[in-house]
């Protein structure tokens, strides 16, 4: 009995009924985020599990699959690991007013290496100010890196890897506005006053 699940798989239709596929994805590794977060300003706070919690970045432009492109990203404090899922509307008056949604997720791989080829764990990569890693979501596949810049601690920049997920003529934070969870927009959100 290699797999329990496959009754559970054969008789629905997942794609289209919406229920969880069941405790796989977890099992592939580390889970990444990237909400699209429509506040003061908008921005996509991109978020890697590392130690128990999410490692976070706020990009303003979002990520870019042009491996030319360099994005500003901004680190922000922790998360934890359940704020992962979540979409909704942060009331007026509180810290980071405004809509969230679930722009991607999936997992990820850690491929930060030191000079000698030897893995750096993820919360240490952080410390060290370069991470690199590989994108296994539904908008969002393929390596890309996060590189700390300058004297400020806070300023990183985010950038796509050649390989087979990049692509220069895509540009999915225009054409892809939509939750990878809910398919709704930000403005769905907001007209819905939730
Ligand atoms: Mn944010």
């Amino acid at each position: 009995m290699g797999d329990d699940l496959r009754e559970y798989r054969r008789k629905r239709d997942l794609a289209a009924s919406g229920e969880p596929g069941g405790g796989k994805r977890r099992a592939r590794g580390p889970i990444f985020v990237i909400q699209k977060h429509d506040a003061s300003s908008l921005h996509y706070d991109l978020r890697l599990e590392a130690d128990g919690v999410l490692k976070s970045w706020a990009v303003p432009k979002g990520p870019s699959t042009d491996p030319r492109d360099k994005r500003l990203a901004m680190r922000t404090e922790d998360h934890p690991l359940d704020y992962a899922d979540f979409e909704g509307v942060i009331p007026e008056g509180n810290y980071g007013a405004g809509t969230v949604i679930v722009w991607d997720t999936g997992v990820y791989r850690n491929t930060t290496t030191d000079r000698d080829g030897n893995e750096v764990p993820v919360a240490e990569a952080v410390r060290r100010g370069h991470v690199s890693f590989e994108l296994h979501g539904r908008k969002l596949t393929g390596g890309f890196a996060l590189t700390r810049t300058g004297s400020d601690d806070r300023r990183w920049i985010l950038i796509k890897k050649r390989d087979e997920g990049a692509d220069a003529r895509r540009n999915p934070t225009s054409t892809q506005p939509e939750s990878v969870l809910s398919g709704r927009t930000n403005q769905d959100l907001a007209d819905a006053g939730e």
